[in-house]
């Protein structure tokens, strides 16, 4: 038998990393090494645990090599094939891996001691042990399906296999409508109460599990009509607090079986998350319990009925001839097309004519927090260029051109008014430059479904289609000037 000690020491050593690396990621410089050591500190957490548990006869060698294995080939599988579009539902998706174990691990827990009669005769321990077995599966099961829910909502909908397909040869998808009468804030209370009353009747009646299944069953359509009525440009919030409820449902893990490790990595992740969920309601000029009760997010998707003529590369890049600042402000349409390389490329051209290039950033651009950071630090763009909307807006009335690259809702000037999906949503000025370039495929509306009035002014060029090969093409006329 191994001293435990040994196991406590590997598992300090696990959470110092995290810390130090949580603290390392603070600084786009330092945060590849930040990422580096939080990963080293997590396989030193799981290779101390299988140890552990290998030496304490908990499971055998067999099950320990056979968990890693499959999980490390899943995990492989789907990091390696997941596009950098599908990122954002790959992360909704692992919140909801996290939420979804820690409830197992409680599941199993207070399984394990119903049926070995091992349920504390000590009230406060019981009190203690129940509470926190019920909160990891409370919160642990509305984090795993409201992840779900996020996720179908990220996608657009799931791929039915077997179901018919329509006039333009897809399968049909099962949508998530954004739905949320104001009704179902009393239901969304009547399950919280109901959940605290049956972690509340676990502990009265410990030995029995009927409570165990039904608060698992409440807990998971709870998570369900949680995110239910969230959507459009609301989205961010929710995924970064379920981010933050799967660490927090792996704090009270650590609790149930003991881990401190656990405790510590669950708790920053729970912190980190809550404090990004605030910087997020920030940037959307919401309150948490506005996004969380009010269903902003709702309504339909305009139908777009107005036209306008789109401009070619050739005039887009003589109206960028001789100009002194411009500023490129990217989207998600940017990500969709992989147009990041190609916006570098205009980037150097432009400063080779000693132009001032600097690109705007809206911190939910995109569809995941620092997404847009994360594919122009792939292409190299300097980390000093890369500017806060606050501070952007204030040099956009000098701008000459503005570049919007796959942007929609965040540079949609109808935010301004207050009013639907993005009412009060602070945007990127774009409109304030002398010249707008947008470059999208078409006319349509942005991930909340509203119409854009930008697009329909007299100073903004549409240059219609796919973000990389107009940026080729706009690269390449302005080489021939
Ligand atoms: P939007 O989603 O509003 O618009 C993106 C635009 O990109 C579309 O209008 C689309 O127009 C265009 N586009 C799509 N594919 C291409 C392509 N291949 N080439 C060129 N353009 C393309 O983008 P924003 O980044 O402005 O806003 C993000 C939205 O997503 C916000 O509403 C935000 O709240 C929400 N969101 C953000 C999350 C986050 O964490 N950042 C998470 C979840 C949601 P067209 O089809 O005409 O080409």
């Amino acid at each position: 038998m191994v001293n435990p000690v040994v196991w406590d020491i590997g598992y300090l050593i696990s959470a110092a990393l995290f810390i130090i690396g949580i603290k390392r990621l603070s600084s786009p410089k330092t945060a590849p090494q930040g990422n580096r050591l939080g990963a080293y500190g997590m396989l030193l957490a799981v290779i101390v645990t299988m140890a552990k548990m290998y030496s304490e006869e908990i499971i055998g060698l067999e099950l320990i090599v056979g968990g890693l294995a499959l999980g490390t080939i899943i995990g492989v599988w789907m990091a390696t094939r997941v596009e950098m579009t599908g990122m954002p539902e790959l992360v909704a998706l692992f919140n909801g891996f996290g939420g979804g174990a820690s409830a197992l691990v409680g599941l199993s827990e207070v399984l394990t001691r119903i049926k070995g009669n091992d349920i504390p005769t000590d009230n406060v321990e019981l009190y203690a042990t129940w509470i926190a077995i019920g909160l990891s599966g409370l919160v642990g099961w509305l984090t795993l399906t409201g992840s779900l829910m996020a996720m179908g909502k990220l996608k657009g909908g799931f791929y039915l296999p077997l179901s018919k397909k329509d006039d333009r040869g897809r399968r049909k998808w099962i949508n998530f409508p954004t739905w949320g009468p104001p009704w179902l804030n009393f239901v969304k209370g009547g399950l919280l109460v109901a959940s605290i009353a049956l972690i509340w009747m676990t502990i009265q009646e410990p030995g029995n599990t009927d409570y165990v299944y039904a608060l698992a069953g409440i807990a998971g359509l709870l998570g369900v009509i949680f995110v239910l009525p969230i959507g459009g440009a609301d989205m961010p919030v929710v995924v970064s607090l379920l981010n933050s409820m799967s660490g927090i449902a792996a704090a009270f893990t650590g609790f149930v079986i003991g881990n401190n490790v656990l405790i510590i990595a669950g708790s920053m992740v729970g912190a980190a998350g809550l404090i990004l969920t605030f910087i997020m309601c920030k940037a959307m000029n919401r309150t948490l319990s506005a996004v969380l009760f009010k269903s902003f997010g709702g309504g339909g998707r305009d139908t777009v009925t107005r036209t306008k003529v789109g401009s070619d590369p050739e005039e887009v890049a003589m109206v960028c001839d001789g100009i002194s600042k411009c500023v490129i402000i990217p989207g998600y349409g940017m990500a969709v097309s992989q147009a990041q390389h190609a916006v570098k490329e205009f980037a150097d051209l432009l400063e080779a004519e000693d132009v001032e290039v600097l690109y705007g950033i809206h911190p939910v651009a995109g569809r995941m927090p620092g997404h847009m950071n994360v594919l122009l630090a792939e292409a190299n763009v300097p980390y000093e260029k890369l500017i806060e909307m606050d501070d952007i807006n204030s040099e956009l009335a000098e701008c000459d051109v503005a570049v919007v690259i796959g942007a929609n809702d965040t540079v949609n000037p109808v935010a301004r008014s207050g009013e639907g999906p993005l009412g009060g949503m602070p945007i990127i000025d774009a409109d304030k430059a002398r010249v707008v370039v947008i470059v999208k495929r078409s006319l349509s509306v942005g991930y909340a479904g509203v119409d854009n009035d930008l697009f329909f002014e007299d100073k903004t060029m549409m240059l219609f289609g796919d973000g990389k090969k107009m940026m080729n093409e706009l690269n390449a006329a302005f080489k021939d000037l």
